[in-house]
């Protein structure tokens, strides 16, 4: 139904949204603990230099292609890539479905009071909707065992944790087989923008691929992370004259 295609040695899923849903309704169903890493451009220049980060991805069950460099990455080097399935909208697209089969929902990290701002407004979007627990994502690693312990308690089938790229991803390979939750997903800004402390770019703005302008205009902190994007694509470039 799919096949991964090779992105600065990462293999990103060519997916569609409801093909990405379908497969994480699969690992429902399995309930073996699985990792669905959401790659865009950023992470994929990450993994360049940072070995771990590198394997985690490979080793995750599905890898979706967040944002539109990874798509444009993917087309360049002359695969087939449906669509873009943005991590944020993939986890709307899960809850949105909870409700209908009685799914349970933990969300972990952001800033203290966000996650639960956030189940707040899950709530009032997704009626029905069992978000079991919420922790923020600032802690000590003597605070671990009793997030885990937490985690396994609340008995979610889907965990959406937010710590930022690359420390969700590791914190997930490290604890995925110990918290045994059917799906586990990085999910970065979700709970910020889902909490109205972070905005999305207007829809025109994402169509124009320009979501990426928006953040660096609302946090002018993280501009200095955008020199990644011109990186990724000459990195890209090169690696496709190389084969
Ligand atoms: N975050 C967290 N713990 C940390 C670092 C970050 O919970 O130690 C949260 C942060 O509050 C934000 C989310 O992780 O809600 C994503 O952070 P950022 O936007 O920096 O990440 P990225 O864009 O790399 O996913």
């Amino acid at each position: 139904m799919n096949n991964k295609v090779n992105i600065l040695g990462v293999g990103v899923d060519s997916v569609t949204m409801q093909e990405a849903l379908d497969k994480v309704e699969l690992f429902f169903e399995e309930r073996k603990p699985v990792i669905v890493a959401t790659a865009n451009a950023e992470m994929l220049m990450r993994a360049t230099y940072d070995e771990e980060l590198k394997n985690i991805l490979n080793a995750a069950e599905l890898v979706v292609p967040d944002g539109a460099g990874t798509v444009w990455a993917a087309h360049h080097l002359g695969y087939d890539m449906p669509e873009r399935v943005a991590g944020y909208d993939l986890a709307q697209e899960l809850m949105k479905r909870a409700p209908l089969k009685n799914r349970r929902i933990y969300f972990f990290g952001s800033a203290p009071g966000v996650a639960d701002k956030a189940k707040l407004k899950a709530a009032e979007l997704y009626p029905g909707i069992q978000i079991v627990g919420t922790r923020n994502g600032f802690f000590s690693e003597a605070d671990e065992a009793q997030i885990i312990a937490d985690i396994k308690a609340a008995q979610p089938d889907l965990l959406l944790v937010a710590l930022g790229v690359p420390k969700q991803e590791k914190w997930l390979a490290k604890y995925k087989d110990e918290l045994n939750v059917p799906v586990s997903i990085g999910v970065g800004g979700t709970f910020d923008v889902m909490a109205g402390v972070m905005k999305r770019a207007p829809r025109w703005m994402q169509r124009a691929k320009l979501e990426w302008l928006f953040r660096a205009m609302l946090q002018p902190k993280r501009a200095g992370r955008l020199i990644a994007l011109p990186k990724f694509v000459l990195k890209v470039h090169s690696s496709k004259q190389k084969t």
